[in-house]
């Protein structure tokens, strides 16, 4: 289990290092992406040695995050030294890939899940943080470094993500003051919002088939949708497709099953009320607990049944 640390051992934690890796995890979002781009720039602040890593393809979506380009991708085989892993938005150790194997260090993990695992070495945890990039916001500004208008971008990109523009039920007035302050170092919404909402017609013609295998189980409790395997290109970002079966009417649980391989599907799931991340949790993944997702190996009709199967026995447990 992890050693718990405060913000201010963690600060200590990131001061005695000279030489640091960052890593965001697979699936790259807004949120581990955001945390890391703005915790590197302030870090090199203070003089260090910073690198950033991610196991991962980066969705194009985030290409004007500023600092992106200086993603290095893990190669197998490879060591790479350090005096710290700090393993950003990350619940579980599965979630750095190959980093786990490549870097050999003591770990600080910074994150807000409640499903956290406690795999680090060191756990800064706040589980009442709306994103990820609300906790490093604070860590900046403890380190007392220059927040510039690319961290300032960074960081509102990653609060904006995690609580979908201050929608769901995660947004807080901590996260409001937190994206307020970010607006005043100079943050324009607009553009940051025409970044991420603008999209490659690709995605648009993904989603169209995508919403022709919306399915409802349960009387119109639980809405679906599927990519199968011919069509998943992991170069299409799809995040934003699992609010189509979410606001559907009646829908309590929605979920977006992914064929990523034949025997292998990705699983994106939210909620209004049942805990999502304990279901992820005993497939392995996990998450907050309105929105989580897993990995089920096996294909995607059975993992389908596997996964509502699941999700009744909860709904009809908790009623
Ligand atoms: P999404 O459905 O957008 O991929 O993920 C929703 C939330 O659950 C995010 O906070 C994400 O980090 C977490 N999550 C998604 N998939 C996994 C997984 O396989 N393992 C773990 N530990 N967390 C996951
Ligand atoms: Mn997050």
């Amino acid at each position: 289990m992890s050693k718990k640390v405060t913000l201010h051992e963690a600060l200590n934690i990131l001061k005695n290092a000279k030489n640091v890796i960052l890593v965001s995890h697979v699936s790259p979002d807004g949120d581990t992406l955001g945390s890391t781009l703005a915790l590197a720039e302030g870090l090199k602040q203070t003089g260090k040695k910073v690198t950033i890593m991610v196991d991962d393809v980066i969705s194009s979506t985030y290409s004007f995050m500023p600092g992106i380009g200086e993603y290095i991708h893990p190669q197998k085989g490879q060591h790479y030294d350090t005096d710290l892993l700090v393993v950003v938005d990350s619940s579980s150790l599965d979630r750095i890939g190959i980093v786990e194997e490549c870097v050999k260090a003591p770990i600080l993990n910074i994150d807000h899940h409640v499903s956290n695992t406690g795999f680090a070495d060191y756990l800064w945890l706040d589980d009442t943080a709306t994103a990820t990039g609300q906790m490093m916001f604070t860590l900046l500004k403890e380190m007392q470094v220059d927040i510039t208008l690319a961290m300032a971008i960074c960081l509102y990109v990653a609060i904006i993500t995690d609580c979908g523009n201050f929608k769901y039920s995660n947004t807080t007035a901590a996260s409001m003051r937190a994206a307020a302050e970010l607006l005043e170092l100079g943050v324009e919404p607009n553009l940051v919002s025409d970044f991420i909402e603008m999209k490659p017609r690709k995605n648009i013609e993904l989603l169209c088939k995508v919403l022709n295998t919306l399915t409802f189980f349960d009387d119109g409790r639980i809405g679906i949708i599927e990519i199968n395997q011919e069509d998943y290109n992991k170069d299409i970002d799809t995040d934003s497709f699992i609010s189509y079966p979410r606001y559907v009417e009646g829908v309590e649980v929605a979920v977006m099953f992914k064929a990523v391989e034949p025997e292998k599907t990705r699983v994106s799931m939210r909620t209004r009320w049942i805990d999502v991340s304990k279901i992820a949790l005993s497939f392995n993944g996990g998450g907050h607990i309105k929105a989580a997702g897993c990995t089920i190996e096996a294909n995607l009709t059975e993992a389908k049944k596997q996964l509502v199967t699941k999700i009744i026995e909860e709904m009809r447990a908790n009623k």
